[in-house]
């Protein structure tokens, strides 16, 4: 351990030094390149196989002198690039601005006063506060260092922590590297592109997203189709030319043929619909820093929550002080110190008391939160539960400690539960220690009782254990503090200790998490408590919240669990206490084995791990350490549990609305091949033109699939169990409904095309091509639930959706009227007659699924809202 000395006068800048700071030094922030640039995203449009397919076509036909076509397809090209990179840079901008709204901040001593300030404020010169999970903010030069170890992976790639003291060689922290244990307080020696981090950091900004799974299947689905596509483009190529086609025409429609097949835009839609997801999810105060988050999230099966901060409010109020002698109550609420301290119905200050007096005194002593006035109310830095304790102690009025006396701490964490300061007292020391009450007593030998300290027996400790868990048991937070006197400082000072008593305090669970559990479980998702207080506490506090454990583990019951058994208690209604933070690695890796996906929540250093191996780490954006933010999916700007329901029932809507688009765009392709492919078989002229497919499918498919992406999430998506990890995208339900539609879509238009021929093949084509644009447009109405029928969730729910319905009839209505693009299209004007045939046979395209699916069964919805609703 490597002991220190605070600075003795201290005050940091003044905020006139620190204008003037900023000033010279500008901002303590590293330029990061926004992602992909404007240029690439933009070039990525017209690289892609399927355009150089469409450039090899324009040069073939601009060969044969089809001046028309080649400028048809060049237009097409330009167009679905343009329409490609308005798109895909909504999703970079959109996962750029997500990226820049962690902003981290640092605790600064200015002015004599402790403070927040966002990190891109500070200076050099700036006295920083750091404690464990902390990132380090800029290059900082030790001052005071306690027990202190950082990680300095991200510049040296060595992940075990090293000791730093203010030892030469050991005194420099540096920007990027992040606190692992102990406490530290330094100056800033240069901030910005002028630390280390910001000289390399040039080559770590381009890491660059990962893809998600549902991309690389959609990836792996796309390529597959891109053969069945050359297989197919040539089948027909070859079937034309051998029934005596010319060859040119033939292999256009080949060409074209091939590019209405493969699905290429795909990846591309879901990217930017999950971008737009992370987008809504934000609204709502959960901030996705994986893409791949948006997409787990929709299958999370099981949510591990801490307690404090997450399921209450983490708004901590003593209430109650028990010394070995007497119980005091405590008014007033939060952290305004107007209140007071009461006893047989008596007011009552520390002067007067002197057992009440030694606890608050190691209360705010043996603390680092602090009360700071602000206006008329009062601002606490620090932790909740210190916040608590400092108030408690201005409550009762005992005077401000001599801080400055304070020599060495043994910091808290969570896997001791206790902490300790000692400091100087006349020729000697002092000890103050507070924590969890398991964590004290083990380490007191007496007790103080009526002015003296005795000896602590066995029968006090049992019943200082009942009375806690008395306390406990009224879903109070109770805290015990001892002391001791010491001449030096010995190794292991914190034994022997005098018990001074408890302080229980509450912390209101927050009043939306109640309805957001009964809203997961009716999900089919299990919520289970992690939390690091006592069992008593904890299941007091999950019955409030409706949770009704029947199985309360400690961690001392976990760690002699084998994995068989705690595998067979994670199959109950668990609930965790007293566990420590490597234990929840263990927890999320038996439910993982049990086929689990889940959510697991945390805001320590030692949290890292188990936030890495979750399927959603989840972090709190307030209360969590960088550290924790850093390996987390998920940060909950609020630390709210509800708002994790939320993120997931966003994330069941984006998957679910991958899944529309994706049926959506299979079946309009699969009308077209269906087309052409019966009428090569058939004989006769071709019932599309090499334009016309392309207009089909990169013009007017695309905007119609991307307005189904924004469909508003159903009510029924939150009744129905989480959807097994890998469910395909598309399914054996879904391959049906798409050769349903290709075939219903494929054949009529084709009928269509057969029926006008006497008209002329002109007019019949165009009754033909125009037949299969408004079929597919209309079936976008079947596409827009997987489960209701549109009368149900809203004709009009989705305005974007027949916006681009009607502004994809109107271009067809251009196609066909308007002559430039008759001359593109090679079409001609439709009378009224044709129009009317096609709204005919269209009219069961959109009043069929309507029918089917209120026959149908919803799904197993409703028994496991059964199931759940029973207590
Ligand atoms: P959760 O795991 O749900 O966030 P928690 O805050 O109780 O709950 P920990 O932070 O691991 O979990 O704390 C464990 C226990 O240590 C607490 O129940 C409390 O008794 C004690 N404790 C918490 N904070 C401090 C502190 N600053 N100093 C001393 N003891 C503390």
């Amino acid at each position: 351990m490597n002991a220190g000395i605070k600075p003795v006068s201290a005050a940091g800048l003044s905020a006139i030094e620190v204008v003037d700071r900023q000033q010279r030094f500008g901002p303590n922030e590293i330029k990061v390149e926004a992602g992909a640039s404007r240029y690439a995203v933009l070039m990525r449009q017209f690289t892609s196989p399927l355009v150089l397919m469409l450039v090899a076509a324009a040069g073939l036909a601009a060969w044969i002198g089809d001046i028309i076509d080649t400028v048809a397809i060049l237009l097409v090209v330009l167009l679905n690039g343009i329409l490609g990179f308005v798109q895909e840079w909504r999703a970079e901008t959109a996962i750029f601005a997500l990226r820049r709204m962690l902003s981290p901040v640092a605790r600064v001593r200015r002015d004599g006063m402790e403070q927040i300030v966002p990190a891109r404020d500070l200076v050099p010169g700036d006295a920083v506060l750091l404690e464990a999970g902390d990132r380090v903010p800029a290059d900082i030069r030790l001052v005071y260092a306690m027990a202190l170890r950082v990680d300095e992976s991200v510049l040296t790639g060595e992940s075990a922590p090293l000791d730093k003291s203010l030892a030469e060689g050991e005194n420099r922290l540096l920007m990027g590297t992040s606190v692992a244990a102990g406490r530290a307080e330094g100056v800033i020696t240069v901030t910005g592109a002028e630390t280390e981090f910001g000289k390399i950091a040039g080559l770590t900004a381009t890491a660059g997203g990962k893809i998600t799974n549902l991309q690389r299947h959609l990836g792996v689905l796309a390529r597959q189709m891109g053969i069945a596509a050359l297989f197919l483009s040539a089948l027909v190529a070859g079937l034309g030319i051998f029934v005596g086609r010319p060859v040119i025409e033939m292999v256009m429609t080949g060409l074209s043929l091939a590019v209405a097949i493969v699905p290429e835009g795909l990846p591309a839609v879901v990217t930017v619909t999950l971008a737009l997801g992370a987008s809504a999810m934000v609204r709502q105060k959960a901030l996705v820093r994986r893409l791949q988050a948006v997409e787990t999230l929709g299958a999370a099966s099981v949510i591990c929550t801490d307690k404090t901060g997450t399921l209450t409010e983490n708004k901590m109020t003593a209430t109650v002080v028990r010394t070995p002698d007497r119980r005091y109550t405590v008014t007033g609420t939060g952290y305004d110190p107007a209140g007071h301290v009461e006893t047989e119905g008596q007011r009552i200050r520390a002067a007067d008391d002197a057992a009440l007096s030694a606890l608050l005194n190691a209360a705010i002593t043996c603390n680092n939160a602090r009360l700071n006035r602000v206006g008329s109310g009062w601002e606490m830095i620090g932790e909740a539960t210190e916040g608590a304790l400092v108030t408690l102690a201005y409550k009762g009025w005992v005077p401000e400690p001599d801080r400055h006396r304070v020599v060495l701490e043994l910091p808290f964490d969570s896997d001791r539960r206790r902490m300790s300061v000692i400091l100087r007292d006349g020729s000697g020391h002092r000890l103050y220690a507070k924590g969890a009450p398991e964590a004290i007593l083990s380490v007191s030998a007496m007790i103080r009782r009526g002015g003296h300290d005795q000896p602590m027996g066995s029968e006090d400790k049992a019943a200082l254990h009942d009375l806690y868990e008395q306390m406990a048991a009224e879903g109070l937070r109770v805290i015990a503090l001892a002391t001791r006197d010491l001449a030096d400082i010995p190794d292991t000072p914190e034994e022997n200790l005098v018990f001074l008593g408890f302080v229980g305090m509450i912390d209101p669970p927050r009043p939306e998490v109640k309805a957001a559990i009964a809203g997961a479980r009716a999900a089919g998702i299990r919520v289970i408590m992690i939390t690091g207080d006592a069992p008593q506490t904890a299941a007091a506090i999950a019955r409030d919240l409706g949770l009704a454990p029947e199985l309360v583990l400690t961690g001392d019951a976990v760690a002699a669990m084998t994995d068989d058994d705690l595998a067979a208690a994670l199959e109950r209604e668990v609930l965790f206490a007293r566990t420590a933070p490597g234990q929840k690695l263990r927890i999320v890796e038996r439910l993982q084995a049990g086929g689990k996906v889940v959510a697991m929540t945390g805001d320590g250093v030692n949290d890292a791990p188990a936030l890495k191996r979750a399927d959603i780490g989840v972090a709190m954006g307030q209360r969590g350490t960088d550290v924790a933010k850093d390996a987390a999916d998920l940060v909950l700007l609020d630390d709210n549990f509800a708002t994790i329901v939320g993120a997931i029932r966003e994330g069941r809507r984006q998957f679910d609305n991958v899944r529309k688009f994706v049926r959506y765009l299979l079946s309009s392709n699969a009308g077209e091949v269906i087309a052409i492919l019966a009428n090569i078989l058939i004989g006769g002229p071709l019932v599309f033109l090499a334009t016309q497919i392309l207009w089909m499918n990169l013009v007017t498919d695309g905007i119609t699939a991307v307005a189904l992406g924004v469909e508003k999430s159903e009510a029924a998506q939150m009744r129905r169990p989480p959807r097994r990890r890998d469910e395909p995208i598309v399914g054996k339900a879904g391959l049906l409904t798409i050769l349903a539609f290709g075939l219903y879509t494929g054949g009529a238009s084709l009928w269509v095309f057969q029926h006008f021929m006497h008209q002329g093949v002109d007019i019949a084509r165009t009754a033909a091509f125009t037949a299969m644009v408004v079929f597919e447009k209309t079936s976008v109405f079947a596409f827009r639930s997987l489960r209701s029928p549109c009368f149900r969730i809203g004709w009009f729910s989705n305005p974007a959706l027949i916006l681009a319905f009607l502004a994809m009839l109107g271009l067809q209505v251009l196609a066909v009227y308007w002559p430039p693009l008759q001359a593109l299209l090679h079409t001609t004007p439709l009378g009224w007659d044709h129009w009317a045939l096609i709204a005919l046979i269209a009219a069961p395209i959109l009043l069929g699924p309507e029918l089917i699916k209120v026959l149908l069964p919803e799904g197993p919805a409703q028994p496991l809202e059964e199931n759940h609703a029973r207590p």
